[in-house]
């Protein structure tokens, strides 16, 4: 699957690649430091089937990306996944409101997030993706 991966922390982008790494299918993973610089990203045209979305990033949080995505008539098809340590109930019913397909609340433990994310990705894999 071709990924965009919206993440502030470098740290956690290393984590995502080093477990994807061990998955028996390849993906691309295209990675955004920010909301701002992932819309650009999507605007040059390359779509990708799925975006996996951090909510606490400098310049445009999670929540402010999400709803300039739904807002935009080409881009607001594509499955938002948030991957967050936030368990407050309030992003998660805000991001639902706005519109995402799944929340997933990164595990502290390494071994536990990696089987945690090779979860979503095999979901993923298995379903009807938007081609862009
Ligand atoms: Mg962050």
């Amino acid at each position: 699957m071709n990924v965009l991966f919206i993440e502030d922390d470098m740290i956690e982008t290393m984590k995502l690649q080093r477990a994807i790494s061990k998955f028996d299918s390849r993906h691309k993973i295209t990675e955004a430091k920010n909301g701002e610089e992932a819309l650009e990203i999507l605007r040059q045209g390359n779509l990708p089937d799925i975006i996996l979305l951090d909510l606490n990033m400098p310049r445009m949080s999670g929540t402010e990306f999400l709803t300039k995505l739904k807002a935009d008539d080409r881009l607001k098809y594509l499955p938002t996944i948030i991957l967050t340590t936030s368990e407050n109930r309030v992003d998660l019913l805000r991001c639902f409101e706005i519109g995402i397909a799944g929340y997933i609340i990164k595990p502290l433990k390494y071994e536990d997030y990696e089987s945690k994310l090779k979860k979503v990705f095999d979901y993923w894999e298995i379903s009807e993706l938007i081609k862009a």
